[in-house]
């Protein structure tokens, strides 16, 4: 099998399944509990907050542990619209991931406004219309980090400056779970308020995340309970996923991914690039500010891209037709559509997303497998 569908999840490294096992054979002890063993397991937990913290450039008393990222958008989005006395509006990119796309409604349920960014051709956030939208009565600003369907990567800093320039009282809040450890973020040094990631983009455990917070900014909790993370997110710790995602984050911390990716990503491109018919959405996928190391969506004239997308399995290759969470919907992507591509392009769309055990052979042969398949799926489709 040939695994390309890195951005729906990723295989955990080996070192992160024996970190939970352990941890769950040794270490299961209740980390708030105040016995020796206890105590030994929340000083890990601390070790990989420090950890985080240091990957995100937040603090280490900024990082709550989440389920995931969906939870960490929540938090951050109904969290800051139930601290508001008045209504107050909310702007959020037109390609942002259902956690934060659908959580916003919730928010106009309440009273508030939603604006929404258009994006450029290269499905990047429109930095004038956000000029225009960002002003005194702005809550919050929410933009993804990367794109999940066309690895573009948003110009966070520009957001920041106009936020600093329109709305200081707004708080910048990056969905990061595309973009962790993949495509550099100083939260500190961009000015970025909340950070949300997720264990099993990392190849880490699934069911784990975080929300990086920035020291001072307030939040209503949306689990209380037992009061574990300063009363942020109540919940007995899940110390072996913790534990876990501190073990994945230091393995991409001490081997970078994102050059090699890159790598990856460019010898299938190259090898794709002159047929006939074929188009890479997004940013040139060898512009290393604007195109994530990862993620490829390519277009196909004349096919339909989850026909595309079964013929290849039927090769033992799998790639995905846009984000996991919507492929089972089979309709047309909204972020292609709202970069302007038309429909039948958007409809012969499959994305393509590497990981970390992904190789130069694997490239080599997907490449020929796609192309030969575009030639028969041609004759049998269509146009
Ligand atoms: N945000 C983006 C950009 C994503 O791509 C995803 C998952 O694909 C999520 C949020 C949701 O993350 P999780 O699966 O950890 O809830």
């Amino acid at each position: 099998m040939i695994y390309l569908d890195n951005s729906a999840t990723t295989r955990p490294f080996d070192s992160v399944v024996d970190c939970m096992a352990d941890a769950m054979r040794e270490r299961w002890f209740n980390a708030s509990a105040a016995y020796a063993p206890a105590l030994s397991v929340e000083k890990e937990i601390r070790a990989c907050r420090r950890r985080l913290a240091a990957a995100a450039g937040a603090q280490e008393s900024g990082v709550l542990f989440t389920s995931c990222g969906t939870e960490g958008d929540n938090l951050t989005i109904v969290g800051t619209a139930e601290t508001l006395h008045a209504p107050m509006n909310f702007v959020v990119s037109a390609i942002e991931h259902p956690a934060v796309a659908e959580t916003v409604k919730r928010v106009e349920r309440l009273g508030h406004e939603v604006r929404v960014l258009p994006v450029d051709a290269q499905g990047r956030v429109d930095t004038v219309a956000a000029r225009a939208l960002i002003d005194e009565k702005t809550a919050l600003i929410s933009c993804m980090q990367v794109s999940n369907e066309t690895g573009a990567i948003q110009p966070i800093g520009e957001l920041s400056e106009i936020r600093r320039e329109n709305a200081p009282q707004a708080r910048l809040h990056v969905d990061g779970v595309q973009g962790f450890l993949r495509v550099p973020l100083n939260m500190q040094r961009l000015g970025v308020d909340f950070y949300a990631v997720s264990g099993h983009k990392i190849h880490g455990p699934k069911g784990i995340g975080a929300l990086m917070v920035q020291p001072g900014r307030r939040l209503v909790p949306q689990m209380t309970g037992g009061g574990q993370e300063g009363g942020m997110r109540s919940g007995t710790y899940d110390a072996p996923a913790i534990l876990a995602l501190g073990e994945a984050v230091r393995r991409m911390t001490d081997e970078p991914p994102a050059e090699r990716l890159r790598a990856l990503k460019l010898r299938l491109w190259q090898q794709l690039k002159d047929a006939d018919g074929v188009f890479a959405n997004g940013p040139d996928p060898a512009d290393a500010e604007r195109s994530a190391p990862h993620i490829l969506s390519l277009s196909f004239d004349g096919v339909r891209g989850e026909v595309l997308r079964n013929a290849l399995e039927g090769e033992g290759i799998l790639v995905s037709t846009g984000s996991a969470c919507s492929s089972h919907k089979q309709k047309v992507s909204g972020a292609l559509l709202s970069m302007g591509l038309a429909r039948s392009r958007a409809d012969g769309t499959i994305r393509v997303s590497l990981g970390c055990f992904n190789t130069e052979e694997e490239m080599d042969r997907a490449a020929e497998a796609i192309l030969r398949q575009v030639q028969v799926l041609r004759r049998y489709q269509r146009r």
